[in-house]
């Protein structure tokens, strides 16, 4: 085989290696079905069980929370987006957005188009490079809800702690952060993702919700985009993107191998901290973006001196295999994503040759 690339791009990303290997053992024959599970009728026992199993494996590794279901939708988290408004706002509410940068602005565009929009917190001001205050969050009186980016993918900054939202649903958009740390599902009435940052191929946007928010939807909406079309048919009404639910539940058993996410955890803040102790100790010819506080253990955001020094490096770094370090379109400067699946060597051989590449042009 041939060598595997240091991957660190945003999205779709890296997935584990075992996951993809145990993909193509069963890639032709599934379960001596005679056929791909992409072959298969999503009504039928095998691929029941594996889409159940999905949903189980997820409640389990968050601690079998009670009252929760689990969706498997389509349309990524941007389909999300709208769906939360539409869905929840009723006539004089609002669903309050704490803005925190890229991804929380596009939500919040959305419930400015099927509601109304308020903005319960802002970091504006910082440029969006940390995540505000927790006791400066404070939902609009008439909130549906109270909607967080618990990790802003593009900025680089990630919340330490989420706010408490009281009475009022607190919804947060994990897409780039769900399963990379322990936290208490509890706190959210609910939560979703995109899987192709940190929990499969894309093609499915994974649901979290508290059953009494899903179970009843608006009449008035389209049976797509109801929640309790969904919830009703356990993400059956339509045909499920089977294959991408499939490769879920392998990363999911794999997230369970490597302890939980307990386990996951331990090993994305070794990683992050390697990252950031190399930049910090650069004597500042790397520097990082986010302040130090609302630092994203997924998405390591940082610059050098000039424009062209980073082009340079990114130039560099491409010839020795490193992928995806260049800083999104909208922001520039450099970005390393490393999700769950990118493992320490590669975040070691990166830190390694951002040594060696001080050395040779500074
Ligand atoms: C990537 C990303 C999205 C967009 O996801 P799509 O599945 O492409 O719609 C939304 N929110 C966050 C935080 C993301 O990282």
């Amino acid at each position: 085989m041939s060598k595997r690339a240091y991957n660190f791009n945003a999205g779709p990303a890296a997935l584990p290696l075992a996951v993809l290997e145990r993909a193509q053992a069963e890639f032709v024959d599934f379960r001596d079905s005679g056929m791909s599970i992409m072959e298969m009728s999503h009504r039928g026992a095998i691929y029941e069980s594996v889409h159940n199993e999905a949903q189980e494996r997820l409640l389990s590794l968050l601690g079998n929370p009670k009252g929760y279901k689990v969706l498997f939708m389509q349309g990524g988290a941007s389909t999300q987006f709208a769906m939360i408004p539409m869905n929840f706002i009723s006539a004089g509410q609002v669903g309050s957005y704490v803005m925190t940068g890229s991804w929380a602005d596009k939500a919040f565009k959305e419930a400015k188009l099927a509601g109304g929009a308020h903005v319960a917190a802002t970091s504006a001001d910082k440029k969006f490079l940390a995540i505000p205050e927790l006791s400066t969050i404070t939902a609009a009186d008439n909130a549906a809800y109270l909607h967080v980016t618990s990790n802003e993918t593009i900025e680089g900054t990630q919340y330490a702690e989420f706010p408490d939202s009281g009475s009022i649903p607190l919804i947060a958009d994990m897409s780039s952060d769900i399963l990379s740390r322990s936290f208490d599902v509890n706190q959210f009435g609910l939560i979703y993702a995109g899987a192709q940052k940190n929990l499969g191929p894309s093609g499915v946007t994974v649901v979290i919700a508290k059953e009494e928010l899903i179970a009843e939807s608006p009449s008035t909406i389209p049976t797509i985009l109801r929640y309790d079309t969904h919830y009703k048919n356990n993400s059956l009404y339509n045909t499920p993107p089977s294959y991408s639910i499939y490769m879920v539940n392998e990363v999911l058993k794999w997230i369970e191998e490597q302890g939980g996410l307990a386990g996951i955890e331990a090993k994305n803040r070794d990683k992050a901290g390697l990252l950031y102790n190399h930049i910090d100790g650069s004597d500042g010819f790397f520097r990082g973006v986010a302040e130090p506080s609302s630092r994203s253990i997924m998405n390591v955001t940082f610059r050098m001196q000039s424009e062209d020094l980073e082009k340079q490096f990114v130039k560099a770094a491409e010839l020795e295999g490193f992928v995806g370090l260049k800083g999104h379109r909208s922001v520039g400067g450099l970005r390393a994503s490393i999700y769950n699946a990118v493992p320490y060597e590669s975040v070691k051989a990166l830190s390694d040759f951002m040594n060696h590449f001080q050395k040779t042009q500074g």
